[in-house]
């Protein structure tokens, strides 16, 4: 019993670092929302708002036949996606689990890793037996590159920063279009770039193709991110360019850096978790927001608040607990399968700490670490909705509602996330806050890429 009181006064101390009020909530959105308009001012702003040149929506009509190519924190990812027009495609593809390695090497290799999968998957799709590559024409490929890059074409784009943990030599200020083509040049196939595109991007038009109420799409996967289809006329910082005022162009918001370096709006809030995780992180007070949101963190998280209670003594006294003392030992997946743990006994978690870390726990502990998974994935999702709060304030879509495509593991497998969400937007806006419907985004980075691909070459 003793042991049992202990964990509940522990959860209690946790349980006020990790829960976010309603009026905290707004308190962040309200802040948000200026630091999205500042963004649109003025370069160089911690959240960059960074111009796509998609310009407007797409039709729904487009048609053909594209590839599609995605780097994105995890896998790479090569598509083939035929569109069909109505809101209908057709998409074969190949995956590439990337390794920790090719994420430090020299820059230049691994757009030569990214073409060389690609060579791969053309031949498997188009060659014939003689490994000559059959097509008619050449095929229109759309990059998608989900890091914040800056822009002033659709097939160009340059590196702002690493994210995600990449932190390849020799690429950050540089062409990645440019860099691209370079090794795609070592393999002749018939094959043009014709756009680079954010996948948060990619996943507005591919959302808004099949479901034209989309006005805005996040991504919360390894990192956390939002692009929504802004009116020219207001992004003031590239008013000098000329372009039609009444026109729209869809911004890349690049809003995981909100709070970064400085800590103005969420200072109250951060934990001394959030502090151990940022600074250990190979870019830290970058990414601010999103270290206390997304998929690559929160298993971290939850790793280190253990490790504290280990460390006092509360937690698995005389047990070897090494292997869970290694930085990253944790995977957000972990939280998703012990809050979803269907059984009494919690025999999930049972099997999860005895398989991965050699540990035995008893019930009451694992009741305990449900509890701890629960405060962590629903700070993360009500934290999730304050961005997306920000830009429906901004864009004034409260009174008409809108529709928010979503993707990523967190949204799609972590249980619970897409409703903690819509709970959050209820908390800041009242009943109106239900007019926001979020949904499971499409594809952004094979299929809207395609349709980015297919409106570039019809804009031509
Ligand atoms: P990416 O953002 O790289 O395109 P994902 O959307 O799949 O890819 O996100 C990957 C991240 O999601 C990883 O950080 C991983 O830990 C986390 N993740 C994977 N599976 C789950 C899950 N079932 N529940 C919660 N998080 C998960």
């Amino acid at each position: 019993h003793a042991h049992e009181e202990q964990l509940k006064q522990v959860y209690e101390r946790f349980e006020k670092l990790f829960t976010i009020t309603p009026q905290r909530l707004r308190m962040i959105t309200d802040r948000f929302v200026g630091v999205l308009e500042e963004g649109l001012q003025k370069d160089g702003q911690t959240v960059p708002m960074l111009p796509a040149y998609v310009f407007g929506w797409p039709s729904g009509d487009e048609v053909g036949s594209y590839i599609a190519l995605d780097l994105g924190g995890t896998n790479l990812r090569v598509c083939h996606v035929v569109l069909k027009g109505a809101g209908k495609f057709e998409i074969t593809q190949s995956k590439f689990r990337l390794t920790e390695e090719q994420k430090q090497t020299e820059g230049q290799e691994l757009f030569d890793f990214c073409a060389d999968c690609l060579a791969t998957f053309i031949q498997d799709h188009f060659g014939d037996a003689n490994g000559d590559v059959i097509l008619e024409e050449e095929l229109a490929l759309g990059f998608t590159f989900s890091y914040p890059m800056e822009q002033d074409r659709i097939d160009h784009g340059k590196l702002v920063r690493w994210t995600k943990g990449f932190g390849n030599p020799n690429t950050e200020g540089r062409d990645c279009a440019a860099m691209f083509r370079a090794s795609l040049e070592k393999f002749k196939l018939p094959i043009k770039m014709v756009s680079i595109i954010n996948d948060t991007t990619g996943t507005l038009i591919a959302s808004h193709y099949v479901n034209p109420q989309t006005r805005i799409a996040c991504i919360f996967g390894t990192g956390c991110n939002a692009a929504y289809m802004e009116h020219i006329g207001d992004i003031s910082k590239i008013n000098h360019l000329g372009l039609p005022a009444d026109e729209d162009m869809a911004i890349n918001c690049e809003y995981g850096a909100f709070d970064s370096f400085k800590h103005e709006h969420m200072a109250e809030i951060r934990t001394k978790y959030d502090e151990h995780i940022d600074l250990h992180s190979n870019k830290p007070h970058e990414q601010s927001y999103e270290k206390m949101i997304a998929g690559l963190y929160l298993g971290e998280l939850f790793r280190l608040c253990i490790c504290d209670l280990i460390d006092e003594g509360v937690l698995f006294l005389g047990q070897n607990t090494y292997k869970l003392e290694k930085t990253n030992a944790f995977d957000t997946a972990f939280l998703s399968l012990i809050e979803s743990d269907p059984t009494d006994e919690l025999l999930t978690v049972t099997g999860l700490f005895t398989h991965f870390f050699g540990i035995d726990t008893t019930i009451e502990e694992r009741q305990f670490f449900r509890k701890l998974a629960k405060l962590i994935g629903t700070r993360s999702a009500r934290l999730s909705s304050c961005g997306i709060a920000a830009l429906v304030t901004k864009m004034g879509y409260l009174d008409s509602g809108c529709g928010v495509g979503a993707d990523g593991s967190l949204y799609s497998k972590y249980p619970g996330f897409a409703d903690r969400l819509h709970q959050a937007l209820e908390d800041i806006f009242g009943e109106k806050g239900r007019n926001i419907r979020t949904y499971q985004a499409e594809d952004g980075s094979g299929v809207g890429s395609a349709i980015i691909a297919a409106m570039t070459k019809a804009r031509k």
